[in-house]
């Protein structure tokens, strides 16, 4: 990229940003899109190519090490997220678990908030612990008391802010702060705020990571996930990804850099509706509470309010049942006669979807009493037309009764 557009991108406007970071496009022939290089081997002009080490002066040196196409997505990825190198990987999932494995060792103790996203939690219990590496779990609330729970083998500190289903906030500064001065690494799932709407790397935490299968994609149809360092973690990052054997296909990184263009604008659409009906999901009598960090009304509202520079589309909702042996029987009636809103897993999307939550796993925070706890991601859709079908479930759980 010419040294005055950099410098322009540098300190322009978010959208700006998108519109431009990741590929030059003169690099290849004025294209505005880079190309999608499909490729295992790459041809040395010569033997001496072929062997010289360690630094091979050639750019590209085979598929599973990088192509233009993943490394336009990459430049994007860190010049939103400020890191020294991005690493792109199959999915949200392999994104946590990737950094879990390069940083840890036998013998290690990792420190992981208790509102965690499910799989992370399983992977923990499971993978971790069959290595060696021991695992508590924290309340998200827990701010520089963390302190006490770290021990001398304590090693790493993974958050995830707003915590999934349940979108407890964290004190990022305040728990980075504590875990460096023990020398502990302290790694981010940023999925729900996107790069767009939080910084991590600029509150200290060491790698931020998303599942770019939501917001980056945006329209339900690629798996990918992305870990951004910092400059002292970068090596080992890299290098455990390379020692894995880790990489994506050429068309799924091309989609995601294809999102990003889009995504300042969507999260806008996302961020105003799904506000909106979170204000009106509260006037409601048959509503508890509504778990959205923007809301006034949410313990970690001050947090996000400090720290973030927007809200994303998904958050959650208590719906109203006095008898706890109800709960599942109205959460299915809401869901089922929903029209618009999909019943499915996964968010970032165009579409309304919804899911009911159960939170049975959590150590420390425990779920809501006051009824179940029903998950929104507020598509694109207009949004009357979106809360009339919420109404339609609203009417459906009144229909069966006290
Ligand atoms: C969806 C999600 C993931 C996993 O992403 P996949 O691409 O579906 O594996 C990880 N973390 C969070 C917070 C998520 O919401």
């Amino acid at each position: 990229m010419s040294a005055g557009k950099k410098e322009i991108l540098d300190t322009a406007g978010i959208n700006t940003r998108l519109g431009h970071l990741g590929n030059d496009p003169h690099d290849f022939h004025g294209f505005v899109n880079p190309p999608v290089v499909h490729g295992s081997t790459v041809l040395f002009p010569n033997a001496e190519a072929l062997t010289a080490p360690p630094e091979r002066e050639q750019k590209y040196t085979y598929g599973t090490h990088g192509t233009p196409t993943t490394d336009a997505l990459c430049a994007a990825i860190d010049a939103l997220e400020g890191s020294a190198g991005t690493v792109l990987v199959p999915s949200g999932l392999a994104a946590v678990t990737l950094p879990l494995l390069a940083f840890l060792s036998a013998g290690d103790h990792a420190l992981i908030v208790d509102s965690v996203y499910f799989p992370t939690r399983r992977f923990c219990d499971g993978m971790l612990k069959r290595l060696g590496v021991s695992v508590d779990y924290f309340d998200p609330g827990i701010g520089a008391g963390i302190e006490a729970l770290i021990k001398p083998n304590t090693r790493l500190v993974h958050l995830e802010a707003p915590g999934s289903n349940t979108f407890e906030m964290q004190d990022v500064p305040a728990i980075v702060e504590v875990a460096h001065r023990h020398d502990c690494i302290v790694t981010i799932d940023n999925t729900w705020a996107t790069p767009l709407y939080f910084k991590p790397l600029d509150f200290g935490v060491d790698a931020s990571i998303h599942a770019a299968t939501k917001y980056p994609s945006g329209h339900s149809d690629v798996l990918l996930g992305t870990v951004s360092a910092n400059a002292r973690y970068w090596p080992a990052l890299t290098a455990a990804y390379t020692a894995l054997g880790l990489c994506v296909g050429p068309d799924d990184a091309y989609q995601i850099l294809r999102g990003l263009r889009t995504m300042g604008i969507r999260l806008e659409h996302h961020q105003r509706s799904a506000l909106r009906i979170a204000e009106w999901l509260e006037t409601r009598t048959d509503v508890a509470a509504v778990l959205h960090p923007a809301l006034p009304s949410f313990p970690g509202h001050a947090l996000w309010k400090r720290d973030f520079k927007g809200a994303s589309g998904v958050f959650s909702f208590v719906l109203k049942v006095d008898q706890a042996s109800q709960f599942d029987a109205k959460a299915a009636a809401f869901l089922d006669a929903l029209k618009l809103f999909g019943l499915g897993y996964s968010w970032g999307g165009y579409e309304s979807l919804a899911v009911p939550v159960k939170l049975g796993d959590r150590r420390v925070s425990k779920a809501p009493t006051e009824g179940p706890v029903i998950r929104l991601q507020i598509g694109l859709e207009d949004v009357e037309d979106i809360i009339a079908d919420l109404e339609r479930g609203f009417a459906a759980v009144a229909s069966l009764g006290a």
